[in-house]
């Protein structure tokens, strides 16, 4: 059976989604997961912020979007196992991007190509955000872009544990271990090695190792242009809550959004400013002191009393070179395939990436969503995917 054995390594929730769905699309296909800390302290899935929006710019992010949304919706009925449901706690919630004037342009091409897909979503000008939104200044903002459906947050942590236990119930099993080598034949990889000394056989390979896929491509010698970039959330507290209260992207790089009685947010690097690789999980401290607060207390006024209720710090996998993810046959080679480098909106794509891959591993081709235009193998015919709304 090693022969039809898809061996992934890493079990977060995109390796998860991976063998709950070989499992469910053919139940007699063997499925081994190797994962190397089973209670996730590191994994970017269980330290996600954890949205899901249908406003990229690329179609294929806003057709998983609108597959994720539905799938999370239905949760209960993909997920459940032996009457237990999964914790999944999806809010709805809009995402709203505030454009500068000279993003206004671009922010209106993109609406054109959003509507022409499909999603919901409306432009309002500053007196319209003001009005919906009366805790917002709008200080040298000339448009934002509001999603009406299909958008929100949700709980990551319980996906991951959901596709877990999902593939597990169906078969799938779950080897506590680090895949620190393979065996290749050709073009083909028959075997993976182990810290343990022990080697498991393949007939195909998956690479679904978070922000470490770049380390273990290294295994193979291959170049997967995936780094861990650290990235801090802080949980605010405010004597004024914010209301309505939607997931709030900022020109200056920050995001905010509701959870529960707090505010979750964060602040991506802008473009050209310096975005380091594998730094130590500790919470920049200083970023938020220097960079976060000045720009929340801008944009939202009241905010310039709020209280950090605590914080943490996980890692985008960051695919250094377009920003979306490399999902599908890995170039060179027969069996090796990479499900990776989502650069922070991969928790959301988990269902659709998850159904995608296992379709294309069982049936050689794409049955319910085409994802072919994540393909890696643009990365080899330098055709990059550029995602102007990444986060
Ligand atoms: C702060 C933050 C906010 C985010 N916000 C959002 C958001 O709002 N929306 C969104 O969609 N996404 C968001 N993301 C991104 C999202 O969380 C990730 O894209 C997603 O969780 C990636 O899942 P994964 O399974 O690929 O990786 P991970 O969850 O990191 O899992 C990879 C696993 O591989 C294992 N592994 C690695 N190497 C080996 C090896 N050699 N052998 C065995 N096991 C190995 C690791 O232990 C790990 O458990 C955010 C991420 C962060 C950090």
């Amino acid at each position: 059976m090693d022969a039809g054995r898809v061996v992934i390594v890493g079990g977060g929730a995109i390796g998860s989604a991976v063998a709950a769905f070989l499992r469910r699309i053919e139940p007699g296909r063997e499925v081994v997961v190797i994962e190397r800390d089973p209670t996730y302290r590191e994994a970017s899935s269980a330290l996600s912020a954890s949205s899901i929006r249908r406003q990229f710019s690329q179609p294929v992010n806003m057709a998983i979007g609108a597959y994720g949304y539905a799938f999370l919706k239905e949760a209960h009925r993909h997920l459940a196992v032996d009457g237990e449901l999964p914790e999944i706690g999806l809010r709805d919630g809009g995402y709203l991007f505030l454009a500068p004037p000279a993003a206004e342009p671009a922010m209106r091409a993109v609406h054109a190509l959003q509507r022409a897909e499909g999603v919901q979503v409306a432009l309002l000008e500053p007196d319209a955000l003001r009005a919906r939104f009366p805790w917002l200044s709008t200080e040298g903002i000339a448009l934002g872009s509001l999603g009406l459906a299909e958008e929100g947050w949700f709980d990551g942590y319980g996906l991951l544990q959901a596709f877990r236990k999902r593939a597990i119930a169906d078969g799938a099993r779950f080897l506590h271990g680090e895949a620190t080598g393979f065996v290749r034949d050709g073009e083909r990889v028959s075997a993976v090695e182990l810290g343990d000394g022990s080697t498991i056989p393949c007939g195909a390979l998956v690479i679904a190792s978070g922000p470490w896929s770049g380390q273990v491509g290294l295994l193979l010698d291959i170049d997967i242009p995936v780094r861990g970039r650290r990235r801090s959330v802080f949980v605010l507290d405010t004597p004024e809550p914010l209301e309505p209260c939607p997931l709030l992207i900022d020109p200056s790089g920050f995001w905010l959004r509701p959870e529960g009685r707090y505010y979750l947010s964060g602040m991506s690097p802008l473009a050209g400013e310096p975005d380091p690789d594998d730094l130590p999980l500790e919470v920049d401290h200083d970023s938020f002191e220097e960079r976060l607060w000045p720009a929340l207390a801008e944009r939202i006024p009241s905010l310039e009393r709020l209280k950090v209720a605590s914080s943490w710090a996980g890692y985008y996998e960051m695919n250094t070179v377009d920003h979306n993810g490399l999902v599908g046959r890995w170039p060179g080679f027969a069996n090796l395939y990479a499900a990776t480098g989502f650069s922070g909106h991969g928790i959301q794509q988990a269902p659709a990436v998850g159904r995608g891959l296992a379709e294309l591993i069982v049936h050689g081709g794409y049955r319910s969503l085409d994802l072919s235009d994540l393909s890696p193998v643009r990365l080899a015919e330098n055709r990059p995917l550029v995602e102007q709304a990444v986060i």
